[in-house]
């Protein structure tokens, strides 16, 4: 049924491009914003065609729970949940290889209104990695379990576990290959996120990964890290973040963005660009970037790479879909 719908739109989408950017209302009932992560390559057309269907249908997931009524939190776990089932992402199912060719996997959700937040690392055999970030926060007294705790756990919770082998795709065996043999760097890859503000004012922002492809030695990255790739506070904003972890941690991206806003009244806009624009790319090398959305439901993605793949929707009708750099696309189902 979902899918049915997507098809539609996704021609839809290609007919009715303008080149406006999103709109920055005064208030909405509910937002939500999805990432596929930042510098995935889209070689052709019908690859590119591929990532706006799914990133739509993401979206489309997530809009019509948030119309029911459902919390940013149950959305934005369900959304990924989706995009972890599907092998085109970097997270769950499609998620890379580390250097030893095995797939360890960091996931993160944090609900904005409580500051609860739940997170995993190191993973080997959860089928959905942010559904384990879930129980973390919601059935333990702890935030952050990692390896074959987070594992125990997981099944102690009745959660589907899986062979290493089930998150393989050719396309990672692929990328291995070239990474060992100096062909490719090891560039983020489509990590997946997402940010939700709901009906009832709360946020709420998740991410999963498989890390970065030839990761090392039990590398953990950004996402699982709460403040760097994931953070959700309701006075301020839910932010999801992708990229090359190791710069996120560093300058804790997505708190960063929250406390410019709630010490300098910055917009979420004028913060994003802030913490990607003046603090990560003066680092160099710290590709990426964020999906966030406030507490009135404005909508941000700022990335400082050629590629972040993104959608979003909100309940005014306005909803869009863009993998390159440029004017987003954006599309009102109210207007057509
Ligand atoms: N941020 C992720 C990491 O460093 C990678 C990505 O976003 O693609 O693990």
């Amino acid at each position: 049924m979902r899918r049915k719908n997507l098809l539609l739109l996704v021609p839809i989408f290609l007919l009715f491009a303008c080149s406006t950017p999103p709109s920055q209302p005064t208030e909405m009932e509910w937002a939500i914003v999805v990432h596929g992560g930042a510098g995935s390559l889209v070689k052709n057309e019908e690859m590119k065609t591929q990532y706006e269907t799914h990133l739509l249908e993401a979206i489309q997931l997530g809009s019509d729970m948030l119309q029911d009524g459902a919390s940013a939190l149950d959305v934005a776990e369900a959304v990924v949940v989706y995009m972890e089932d599907c092998p085109l992402f970097n997270a769950g199912k499609g998620a890379v290889k580390t250097l030893e060719g095995i797939h360890e996997l960091d996931a993160a959700i944090m609900d904005g209104s409580n500051f609860k937040a739940g997170a995993i690392a190191g993973v080997k055999d959860i089928k959905n990695p942010i559904q384990c970030a879930r129980l973390v926060m919601d059935s333990t007294e702890h935030v952050f379990l990692i390896g074959e705790g987070a594992s125990f756990f997981a099944q102690s919770q009745g959660l589907e576990m899986v062979d290493n082998a089930y998150f393989n795709t050719e396309q990672r065996e692929e990328q291995l290959e070239r990474i060992k043999n100096e062909e490719e760097d090891a560039n983020p890859r489509g990590t997946v996120g997402c940010a939700v503000k709901d009906k009832q004012g709360n946020l709420a922002a998740a991410t999963s990964t498989g890390g970065m492809s030839g990761k090392k030695w039990g590398r953990v990255g950004d996402v699982p890290v709460i403040g760097a790739g994931t953070y959700a506070n309701n006075n301020t904003a839910a932010i999801s973040g992708t990229g090359h972890g190791e710069y996120w941690i560093r300058r804790v991206v997505a708190y960063d963005i929250s406390a410019l806003m709630e010490y300098k009244g910055m917009s979420l806009q004028e913060a994003s660009e802030e913490v990607i624009f003046n603090k990560i790319d003066p680092m160099g090398g710290g590709g990426g970037g964020i999906i966030a959305v406030d507490k009135l439901g404005n909508i941000s993605m700022v990335f400082n790479t050629d590629l972040m793949h993104r959608a979003w929707a909100k309940s005014d009708g306005e909803y869009g879909v863009r993998l390159a750099k440029g004017e987003e696309k954006t599309f009102n189902k109210n207007s057509n």
